[in-house]
Parts: structure tokens; C-alpha cells; sequence
């Protein structure tokens, strides 16, 4: 018994006018989605809890079965993982972004958090950061690795750190460069503070003066001049799937952050060609690689990206078109597995994320699975709305994994 679990980043919504009163959902086109949701069983399910809106690492971890009021720890040691950074047990990790500052006397003013988005220098410009050496903390070491565009990920390694300390990063242009301060009143919070600021202050020193800034420059390109620090984690203290529960477990998925949780939790990683995680993605190619990789694991796991990108931009024709490739990608899936004899599949949303609002918000997520033994309900198409009928209830995002490991046979009975 094997099975698939899919999750269509923030494609649950909320009724919308321009889709005559609809959700995407109610209004995409989705053959396969419905088919899945009239063989077997649908819910509804709070990723967090009811009213608490999930980002994205959250929602992931608990859906892998880990609580996140538990066991989050921070961004940025997934983001570390999911672009191939080794982290060990205690590092800091913290994202990145090249950025054009401008120095005044309030401080360093934020012209552009992305420095023009592109940014080819990036390798190069890291290098040349990695060779400064820290000076309030002889002990510690960092690592800094530029990923894609304007970002990167800077990795501190030593003894005594602490992920508990504020981005440097205002999150708003015009704004000056924030002082990295410590979020509770430990020793090692003070310290990473201290070395954050050291590193924000030391690389604007370098970059500013950097000969490929001065070319950026000439070409009337923004410099990359500052490095902007943000979402500071260390990797969770977990008991990873494969170990909890006696499993192989991979991932298909394209961005860092997905890949990074999964790697967080034991999976391995794996990217489809032409995965994207745009709108331009090659959602078939996800299936195939997901079919590919399934005879020697017991869980894959397919992240599919798009639909929540098209909700942040508030578009919800190009989300109901975004939930049709991910319906055509559940098609291709389909018809490569036996749902009757030896597959399951699962599918949800991390959150939702309505089109009219632009961001993730609180309410439940769609949720339907099929396969062998699968009790059947009444639902017949999958969405917000009908889902909420099904048989499954409304779940929180922590209770999927058991369930699918139930019915894998890799669970105990409880008592005897
Ligand atoms: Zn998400
Ligand atoms: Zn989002």
C-alpha cells in the first residue's frame, strides 16, 4: 500500500462576485478532483486551528504530523535546507535578500528590497562576503549562499545561538535597515543579535565598494548593496516520518520552503522538470516524476504552488485555471496508480488564501482522499462547500497524517 498526498498551496477561498458567487474551486472545471471526491471520502480541515491563519512551513509541518506550536522553530532553517545548505542541530539560518540601500543620516534607507530582482552577481558577491571574519563572536562561523533572483540564505554556525531575534529586514521600502534585536532575554539571543548587525553593517561596507556594484551601476541597474536578514530559525527537534513511522517518504517540489520542510521531516527530494512553481509549471511532468519515484517509497508527497501564487496576485480566473492544471495533474496521477488495490490518494490545501483578501486567512481547507477500503460519503464534487458534508469531518492538519498511515498499516493500536 502506497500513497500520494498532494497539496495545492492556498487553494482554498471564499465565495467570489466575480466568479458569479462561486470559489474557484465551485468554478474550475475539475473532472479528476470531483471523480476522486465520489469514490472516497472528503473533509474539511483546519491546517492551525479554527480562525488562525497558516503560513505556509506551518501548515506543511502540521500536515506531516507535527504540531507547529510544538515544533516550529523558524523559517529559515527550511529555507536552508530546501536550497541544499547542510544545517546542523543548533545553527541559525536566516533568508536573504540582495538589496539597493542608500545611506543617509537616519541610517540606511531602503530603496529596493530586491535590488532590481535580478541579480547574476549573486554567486560571485557571496564569495566575496563569505571571506569577512566576525569580530563579536571569534566562535561562530557563517555561510552565506545566494539561491535565485535576489535571494539567498545565511547559515551561522557555533556555539550558544539562538533563532529568537528580530529581522534587520523592514519589509517596506523607504524604510531604514532595522537593528536585529534579541526576542527573549537569553544570553544567546543577545549574541546572534550582535552578529546579525556586525554581518548587516559589514556587508553593506563590502558590497557598496565592489567593482560589479559599480558595474550594475554604469549599466543603470540598481546596486546590490546591503543584504537584508529575515525569518532567523534552526531546524525542529523532530522524529522524522521515516523513522516514526517505518516508512520511505519523498517529496516532489520546486520551491525552498516546501523542500525544506519536507527535508525537515525525512523525505527525499526530488524535482520535476519544468516545475516552476509559477503559473507556467509543468504540472504533468510533476505527475510523472511523483509515478516515477513511487514503487520504492511508501509516501510521496507533490507540493503544486500556483494556485496560491494567483490568490496573492487576486486573480481568480487565473486561480480557477491554476486549480484546472492541478486537476490535469491529478488525472495523469490517476491514471498511473490502482486505487482500488494498492494506491491512496490524498489532497488538500495548506491554507486558504482568497483572492478577495490577497493573503492566507483562517478558514478550513478543502480535503478528500480515495483508495483501497475508503469509506464513501455523499460528496460528489470537491470544494469549500462540498466538502463540508463529507465524512471526514472537520479535522485539524496534525490528525491527516495518522489517518494516512492507518491505512497504510504502519500504525499501533492504541491500548489493546
Ligand atoms: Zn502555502
Ligand atoms: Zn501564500
Amino acid at each position: 500500500m502506497k500513497a500520494l498526498l498532494i497539496v495545492s498551496d492556498g487553494m482554498g477561498d471564499r465565495p467570489n462576485k466575480k466568479l458569479g458567487g462561486k470559489t474557484p474551486l465551485q468554478a474550475a472545471k475539475t473532472p479528476n478532483l470531483d471523480y476522486v471526491a465520489k469514490i472516497g471520502c472528503c473533509g474539511i480541515m483546519d491546517t492551525i486551528a479554527p480562525g488562525i491563519p497558516p503560513g505556509s512551513d506551518t501548515a506543511h509541518l502540521a500536515i506531516f504530523g507535527y504540531d507547529p506550536h510544538e515544533y516550529y522553530t523558524g523559517r529559515g532553517a527550511f529555507e536552508a535546507l530546501g536550497v541544499g545548505i547542510h544545517v546542523n542541530p543548533g545553527d541559525v539560518a536566516l533568508r536573504v535578500n540582495f538589496a539597493t540601500l542608500q545611506e543617509e543620516e537616519k541610517g540606511l534607507r531602503i530603496v529596493d528590497r530586491r535590488a532590481g530582482r535580478k541579480v547574476p552577481e549573486g554567486d560571485k558577491l557571496a564569495e566575496k562576503l563569505n571571506e569577512y571574519s566576525l569580530k563579536t563572536a571569534k566562535d561562530v562561523e557563517f555561510t552565506l549562499k545566494h539561491s535565485v533572483e535576489h535571494r539567498g540564505v545565511l547559515v551561522l554556525s557555533g556555539p550558544g545561538l539562538s533563532y529568537k531575534v528580530s529581522d534587520t529586514d523592514s519589509h517596506e521600502i523607504q524604510e531604514t535597515v532595522q537593528e536585529s534585536k534579541p526576542l527573549d532575554g537569553s544570553k544567546e539571543a543577545l549574541k546572534t543579535a550582535k552578529i546579525v548587525n556586525e554581518l548587516s553593517t559589514a556587508f553593506h561596507k563590502i558590497l557598496k565598494n565592489d567593482p560589479l556594484n559599480q558595474e550594475r551601476i554604469n549599466r543603470g541597474e540598481p546596486p546590490a548593496n546591503g543584504v537584508l536578514m529575515r525569518g532567523a530559525g534552526i531546524l525542529p527537534k523532530v522524529i522524522p516520518l521515516n523513522e516514526k513511522y517505518g516508512i520511505s517518504c519523498s517529496c516532489v517540489a520546486a520551491a525552498a520552503l516546501y523542500r525544506g520542510v519536507a527535508a525537515a521531516v525525512g523525505m527525499k527530494l526530488y524535482k520535476a522538470p519544468g516545475d516552476t512553481a509559477t503559473y507556467e509549471t509543468n504540472e504533468e511532468s510533476i505527475a510523472k516524476t511523483a509515478l516515477d519515484i513511487l514503487p520504492e517509497n511508501d509516501l510521496v508527497f507533490i507540493h503544486f504552488k500556483p494556485t496560491d501564487n494567483a490568490a496573492h496576485d487576486g486573480n481568480p480566473e487565473l486561480k480557477v485555471q491554476m486549480i484546472e492544471k492541478l486537476d490535469n495533474m491529478v488525472g495523469k496521477l490517476i491514471e498511473g496508480i490502482d486505487l482500488e488495490n494498492e494506491h491512496y490518494i490524498v489532497l488538500t490545501a495548506d491554507h486558504t488564501t482568497p483572492c478577495t483578501i490577497r493573503d492566507h486567512t483562517g478558514e478550513p481547507v478543502p480535503l478528500e482522499m480515495a483508495g483501497p477500503g475508503v469509506r464513501t460519503d455523499q460528496t460528489t464534487a470537491f470544494s469549500e462547500i462540498d466538502c463540508q458534508g463529507g465524512g471526514l469531518g472537520r479535522l485539524r492538519g496534525k490528525d491527516l497524517m495518522p489517518i494516512i498511515m492507518d491505512y497504510l498499516r504502519k500504525t499501533r493500536i492504541f491500548g489493546s
